[in-house]
């Protein structure tokens, strides 16, 4: 078993004490020498200034290779396609392009009436500019949207075509789930690399309401484990043990990369990252 690459997912400040937080979570993982860090953009489109100035700053200010999130949400295409011209603009070539949800209370995704209508829209659009690598969303437990795992794989492989070169999964719990739809991929044709998303659980109710919001089931075994581990007061453990073991699961079945979704929680992900074996490279032009 070889070392795997990662990389990590952040998401912009609101404030003083969250851009500490960020800062101190880049200075404990950038030493992993990640193959590129991501920054969010918020749902509904809340923090597009917020991720514009993130991916700026941590572009230059720490030397790592950085992909901002981009979505369709309430925006017309020429807003969405500034936004990723201001991305190139400050050297920024990598996008993880979106459809989006809608805001928070609303029905379902509305496009703008001047915006992209899905994600292949601006999948297209953004490979038409020949400015960026393009990654996208793919969902191994079928999306909440789409009518059924074929539907799913489909519209994976559409926007592949449209102009992608890899896909980052939601998160899952068991490496099953992952390697049933990289079959399903790879029989529909589907080429591109398919990095795992893996959430370490930081705060095991947090992460519980947002596996029910995004359709990620959560296996009894896991919420066992959690409820006698609450009661012994070692989550932490037992959330190292579970995100390392399910890593290494994928790792046996050659899965070579992983993403990370840090919450701009560093220390989970820094651990596990460790128990796989991926620990700081120190280079000499940083010491020197
Ligand atoms: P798509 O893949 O385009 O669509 C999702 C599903 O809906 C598809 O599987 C397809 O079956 C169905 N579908 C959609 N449109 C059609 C159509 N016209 N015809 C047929 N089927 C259709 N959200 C944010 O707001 N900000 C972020 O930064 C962010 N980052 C994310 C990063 C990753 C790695 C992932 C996996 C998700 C992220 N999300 C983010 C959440 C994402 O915006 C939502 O899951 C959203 O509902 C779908 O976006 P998408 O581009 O993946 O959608």
């Amino acid at each position: 078993m070889t070392t795997p690459q990662v990389s990590f997912e952040f998401f912009p400040p609101q404030s003083l004490e969250a851009s500490f937080r960020l800062w101190d979570t880049v200075q404990t993982l950038a030493p992993l020498d990640p193959r590129f860090v991501s920054v969010t953009y918020g749902a509904g489109g809340t923090t597009r200034d917020l991720t514009r100035e993130a991916v700026a700053t941590l572009h230059k200010s720490s030397g790592l290779n950085v992909a901002a999130h981009l979505t369709c949400v309430d925006a017309s295409k020429a807003e969405t396609l500034q936004i990723a011209e201001d991305f190139a603009q400050a050297g920024v070539s990598e996008i993880v392009a979106l459809r989006g949800d809608p805001p928070k209370g609303s029905a379902g995704f509305t496009p703008h009436p001047k915006g992209f209508a899905n994600s292949l829209e601006l999948i297209s659009a953004l490979a038409d500019t020949g400015k960026f690598t393009i990654r996208v969303g793919a969902y191994p437990e079928v999306h909440p949207e789409a009518t059924d795992m074929a539907a799913n794989v489909d519209w994976l492989k559409r926007k592949i075509e449209a102009g992608a070169s890899e896909a980052i999964t939601q998160f899952f719990f068991e490496a099953e789930t992952f390697l049933r739809f990289r079959d399903a991929c790879a029989a529909a044709g589907i080429t591109a690399p398919i990095l795992p998303g893996i959430l370490p659980i930081e705060n095991w109710k947090g992460v519980r309401n947002f596996a029910a919001r995004c359709g990620t089931s959560v296996p009894n075994w896991l919420i066992n484990a959690f409820e006698k581990a609450e009661r012994d007061g070692r989550e932490d453990l037992l959330a190292t043990a579970v995100c390392t073991e399910l890593c290494s699961d994928l790792m046996d079945e050659g899965v070579d990369a992983l993403h990370f979704y840090t919450l701009n929680r560093p220390e989970l992900t820094r651990d596990v990252c460790h128990a796989l074996g991926v620990t700081p490279s120190v280079r000499l032009q940083n010491v020197a």
